[in-house]
């Protein structure tokens, strides 16, 4: 069942026939190779098999937005979120390594570490031989990152770091983590740098696995950094370099917000799909009011949040967005996908209650992006203060 339009708000963006060439081959990459093992992949927990991450890069989805001198495409940020909303629609494994280098920390590396990091570090990423996995969060500093407490230290040509971080996306399942720590005694943002760190550095070791309410294929895990000894060559930003840090942060927050539009427009495609098939009274169900308005609110929620994204990714181009265009975007995209994923399970009834039918999965994983890399309120706080140009201290 079609749902009778190809009408969508990126036409208001008038893409290149380069980019409409990307969004088909990556949707045909998509149904054809992940969509047949989603509901597997997802009992098992599993993430994108090796085979399929390797493939990704092969195709050039990993490294899209990395330099081309490094392995990667050179393009624009936009045209790494539109291979990850085609992903993404099917699942959030195909989408999850796309997300990781062309908007995560290998986008740090690529805009602040220097030539010898980038020429180390970036093509196994774009060739998808590893992930770097983003290192932030700790048991007592979620939202309030600045008061994290791990402490690297350098000692001659290695830093040793100690202390613990949380919910790592990717923990224990990527080969590098893109650690943030505390690298002086100046308190706040001011001490804070960044260091790339192996899986495999003596010292480092991992919880168990944790259980969580979506994103089944993504290892979360508690990291321990006992005297961990890394190179001094892995140090990308020292001390003093937060607010850099935090502006090329904001690529990944497009990143968020293309995950969850991905998961509301998935959620829209299949009900426009099931409201004309499924018959109560004698008739479609699509033929009630009720189902046409909820429709229409959908519709226009998801094309909301793609206009806000696009905007930003546009004004982004090869760089990092403004910040406040993405932290607006983020917030409308993760309060829009969980709402219209909500409706979705809904319109579907009984069915949208049942896993075979997937709904509830674009739900319960819509929840995680709206967690991830900064909650929406913390976005408002954000959008205000960039808005109104001043400063708002959350301690006093
Ligand atoms: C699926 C998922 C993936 C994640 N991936 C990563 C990752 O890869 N790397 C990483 O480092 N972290 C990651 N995180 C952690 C994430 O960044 C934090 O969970 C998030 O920043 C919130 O921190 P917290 O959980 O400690 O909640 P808290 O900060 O304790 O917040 C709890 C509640 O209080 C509210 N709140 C907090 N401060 C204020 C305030 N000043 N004013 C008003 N309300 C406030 C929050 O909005 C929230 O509703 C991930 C989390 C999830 C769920």
């Amino acid at each position: 069942m079609t749902t009778g339009s190809t009408w969508t708000a990126e036409s208001a963006f008038d893409l290149s026939d380069e980019q409409r060439d990307l969004k088909e081959m990556t949707a045909r990459l998509a149904r054809e190779r992940h969509a047949p093992n989603v509901a597997e992949w997802e009992r098992q927990r599993s993430s994108l098999p090796d085979d399929e991450r390797l493939r990704l890069g092969e195709v050039g989805l990993l490294g899209i937005c990395l330099p081309e001198e490094y392995g990667g495409g050179g393009r624009p940020l936009l045209d790494g979120l539109i291979a990850i909303e085609e992903l993404g629609k099917v699942s959030m494994q195909g989408a999850m390594p796309v997300f990781e280098a062309a908007t995560g920390p290998a986008r740090v590396i690529d805009l602040l570490g220097t030539e010898e990091q980038r020429a180390r570090i970036l093509p196994p990423v774009a060739r998808g031989e590893k992930t770097i996995a983003v290192s932030i969060s700790e048991p007592d500093a979620g939202s309030a990152a600045t008061d994290m407490s791990t402490r690297a230290r350098i000692d001659g040509d290695e830093i040793v770091i100690n202390g613990a971080k949380r919910w790592c996306t990717g923990a224990g399942h990527s080969e590098q983590y893109l650690v943030y720590c505390r690298m002086g005694d100046e308190l706040g943002a001011a001490g804070i740098g960044a260091v790339l760190v192996d899986r495999d550095t003596p010292g480092l070791s991992f919880g168990p696995r944790e259980i969580q309410m979506g994103w089944a294929g993504v290892h979360h895990a508690d990291m321990f950094f006992d005297d961990a000894r890394v190179p001094i060559e892995n140090l990308i930003i020292e001390k003093g370099g937060f607010k850099q840090l935090f502006t090329v942060f904001s690529i990944e927050r497009l990143g968020n917000s293309t995950c969850s539009l991905a998961l509301a427009q998935a959620a829209l495609d299949r009900t426009a799909a099931y409201v004309q098939e499924r018959r109560q009274f004698g008739k479609e169900i699509i033929e009630f009011q009720t189902m046409q308005t909820q429709l229409a609110d959908m519709l226009v929620q998801v094309e909301a949040a793609r206009l806000l994204i696009y905007r930003a990714a546009r004004h982004a181009g090869t760089g990092t967005p403004v910040p406040i265009e993405a932290s607006v975007a983020k917030c409308f995209a993760n309060e829009t996908s969980k709402r219209v994923t909500d409706l979705a399970i809904q319109m579907h009834g009984g069915y949208g209650f049942s896993a075979e039918y997937e709904v509830e999965r674009l739900h319960r994983d819509s929840h995680g992006w709206a967690i991830a890399g900064g909650t929406p309120t913390m976005q408002r706080m954000r959008i205000a203060s960039e808005y109104l140009g001043r400063r708002f201290d959350q301690r006093s």
